[in-house]
């Protein structure tokens, strides 16, 4: 019977890889609903090639372009949070939650409440919110399958292990577009370098992102709450070639490594054909023609933002919810030019500071908190902007 499917952010990078996966195998896969932001033309056109039952735009002033490319296709048309929400509730079997930042949080929670499963693209899911999503997750016997390649790698090694045993996990970084950039010309950075990666194909913000070290920091995060792992076993090394994703080392002094090519559609595949191994339409790696790995451990000064994980994989609470919502705003002005590219940790530390007196470690915050601690982190980045250094 073919499996019922949701792709949330399906214009992104993630998404579109996970249509050309749902693509090779049509008869497979039936699609329920596809959602995106303000490319409504692409969305459209997904639509209509996978026949989807319904499509929705996170924003309503698109809803009649959408409904125009959609029209005499049969689908239905929806605009807004409320319809994206609507969506995540709508019977599936499967759902990508691929939508990009903060905003993939509420879909994703809504959709684990339906007990399906969710693989889990928006990093910033666990990240704001971890304890939330396991504990709806439980609640609802839902399942979260790892789509982020470092997080599928430790799942794929942890298969039939038990985590008690994991004596450290270390997840690997490409270190980005300026990893051979003498540290000096960090500061005079432009967000269209930065968004160049040297061997992943990504959207704008993860691949800016890679080079300031926050994707890695997020993940970081990700790791120690998914995996439920001391923050003190969890490290990231620089591993330029991006062939090893993650690494698990055990008790007994073994450690297993996960080795793919550097191509998405590895872990999404994964995700979508668990608990079973497909073919998927990914290189074969020939290591003779490789020759050789190397690794580099991180530079703390170079990139801050890694020490920062670490202040929040400790405190946990808000304190994730705070980070990320100033390094969305901390992005957001370096894209639009205001800052610069090392300020971007600067921005996100002041933040931390200025919060860290507002018990950012409770227990177990709910969404409205999580909601508010985003919101304020928000404000309080661009109020700091004034503060940064020249
Ligand atoms: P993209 O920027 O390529 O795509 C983001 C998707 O989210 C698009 O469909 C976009 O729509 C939609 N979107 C943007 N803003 C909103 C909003 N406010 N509300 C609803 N939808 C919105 O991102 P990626 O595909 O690169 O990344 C998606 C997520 O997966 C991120 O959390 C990222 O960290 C994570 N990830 C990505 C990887 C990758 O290889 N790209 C690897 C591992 C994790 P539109 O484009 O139509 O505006």
């Amino acid at each position: 019977m073919a499996r019922r499917i949701t792709v949330f952010g399906a214009t992104g990078s993630i998404g579109c890889n996970t249509l050309d996966l749902i693509a090779r195998q049509p008869e497979a896969f039936e699609v329920v609903a596809l959602t995106g932001g303000s490319n409504v033309a692409r969305l459209a056109e997904q639509a209509r090639a996978v026949g989807a039952e319904l499509a929705v735009t996170a924003h309503d002033d698109r809803l009649g372009d959408l409904r125009a490319a959609l029209a005499g296709s049969g689908i239905e048309a929806a605009a807004g949070r409320a319809a994206l929400l609507e969506a995540a509730a709508r019977p599936a079997d499967w759902i990508m939650s691929a939508i990009v930042g903060a905003a993939g949080l509420e879909p994703g929670l809504e959709a684990l409440k339906q007990g399906t499963t969710l693989a889990l693209a928006n990093k910033e899911s666990l990240v704001t919110a971890g304890p939330l999503m396991l504990a709806t997750a439980r609640a609802h016997g839902a399942r979260i399958l790892p789509v982020d390649s470092e997080h599928s790698a430790v799942f794929q090694a942890l298969v039939g292990e038990d985590v008690a045993a994991v004596e450290r996990v270390i997840i690997t970084a490409s270190g980005g577009a300026f990893r051979d950039w003498p540290a000096e010309r960090l500061a005079r950075a432009t967000p269209r370098e930065a968004a160049r990666h040297p061997n992943w194909d990504m959207g704008q913000r993860i691949t800016i992102d890679s080079a300031s070290l926050f994707n890695k920091a997020l993940e970081l995060i990700e790791t120690r709450e998914f995996f439920g792992i001391d923050p003190h076993k969890i490290d990231a090394l620089v591993h330029p070639e991006s062939l090893i994703h993650a690494m698990v080392g055990f008790a007994d002094g073994a450690l297993m490594a996960h080795i793919g090519p550097p191509d998405m559609r590895h872990a999404i595949g994964f995700a979508l054909n668990w608990p079973e191994r497909r073919a998927l339409p990914v290189e074969r790696l020939d290591f003779a023609a490789i020759g050789q790995l190397t690794f580099r451990a991180p530079d703390d000064a170079r990139y801050p933002a890694l020490r920062l994980a670490r202040g929040v994989m400790e405190t946990r609470g808000l304190s994730g919810a705070v980070f990320n919502g100033a390094k969305e705003r901390a992005l957001d002005h370096f894209i639009a030019g205001r800052i610069g590219f090392v300020q971007m940790a600067e921005l996100v530390e002041r933040v931390l500071n200025t919060m860290t007196s507002q018990r950012l470690g409770i227990a177990a915050p709910d969404l409205d908190m999580v909601r508010d601690a985003d919101a304020r982190a928000r404000s309080e980045a661009d109020a700091a902007l004034a503060h940064l250094t020249s």
